[in-house]
């Protein structure tokens, strides 16, 4: 297998930060720092951002996406936006089955398949997060949890359609705690995941795949888990909030 067949891809999940002005600012800061770099770079804004942040972005290397979006494509559902809402305003990414999500916003792997479908059905490229909790590493199926909310998510979605999913692997201890997987963890879920779109579709289409790792992944430990052969880029939440460390992740991630 060989690493070269992907293209390592730098996410930041900027979560609930940033107003419209913020997030002109944080672009603007980061635009010169990460313009060389050899990986795709993509920014997930808060919805109300989305706009500064395209502006922003416009005419550089940073592509924009959001952090969720919902499965129908308009209706009674306030509060939410459709991923027909967010092609429409031209956004390329955006994030489902964040473990903030499934936490605190009542996310299951059933709306989180639905979100993906939607999201493929209106051009988006998405970044599917999945992973365990703690107790579920502790009891020895971390694998397992992965594979369940893998195989319902991907359920129904084409060889071709795979090419617009990024899977995130972000153990949920690891998220915002300053507590990151070692290397090898990560390296062995993200080819573990890989095994499994293997077995779901081809070699082929596993080795062309992209796994990033997440979960306080910093300027500090990046190049060390991105070395990893599974590691094909990171979705990076506190540290994309400064730019300086969120170029250097980039600067990893393109040697
Ligand atoms: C995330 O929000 O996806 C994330 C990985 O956060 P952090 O890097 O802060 O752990």
């Amino acid at each position: 297998m060989n690493k070269t067949l992907r293209k390592a891809v730098i996410a930041g999940n900027w979560k609930m930060n940033k107003t419209p002005d913020e997030t002109k600012a944080l672009i603007e800061e980061m635009k010169p720092l990460v313009k060389d770099a050899d990986c795709d770079v993509v920014l997930c804004v808060p919805y109300v951002d989305l706009y500064a942040a395209l502006e922003a972005a416009a005419g550089s290397n940073i592509k924009i996406g959001a952090e969720n979006c919902h499965w129908a494509k308009s209706g009674a559902f306030t509060g939410e936006v459709s991923a027909e809402m967010l092609a429409a305003v031209g956004v390329p990414y955006v994030i489902i089955g964040h473990s903030e999500r499934r936490q605190y916003f009542g996310e299951t792997d059933v709306t989180v398949h639905d979100r993906v479908r939607a999201a493929l059905d209106a051009g988006l490229t998405v970044i599917l997060c999945v992973g365990e909790t703690l107790t579920q590493r502790k009891q020895n199926i971390t694998m397992e949890v992965i594979a369940t909310q893998t195989k319902i998510a991907l359920a129904g979605v084409s060889a071709e359609e795979l090419k617009n999913i990024i899977i995130a692997y972000e153990p949920v201890w690891a998220i915002g705690t300053g507590e990151t997987a070692t290397a090898e963890q990560a390296d062995e879920v993200n080819g573990g995941i890989r095994a499994l779109i293997a077995e779901l579709y081809s070699q082929a289409d596993a080795d062309a795949f992209v796994v990033q790792y997440g979960g306080s992944m910093n300027a500090k430990n990046a190049a060390e888990l991105l070395a990893k052969e599974h590691v094909d880029g990171g979705l990076i939440g506190g540290a994309s909030l400064k730019a300086p460390d969120f170029a250097t992740i980039v600067a990893a991630a393109s040697k």
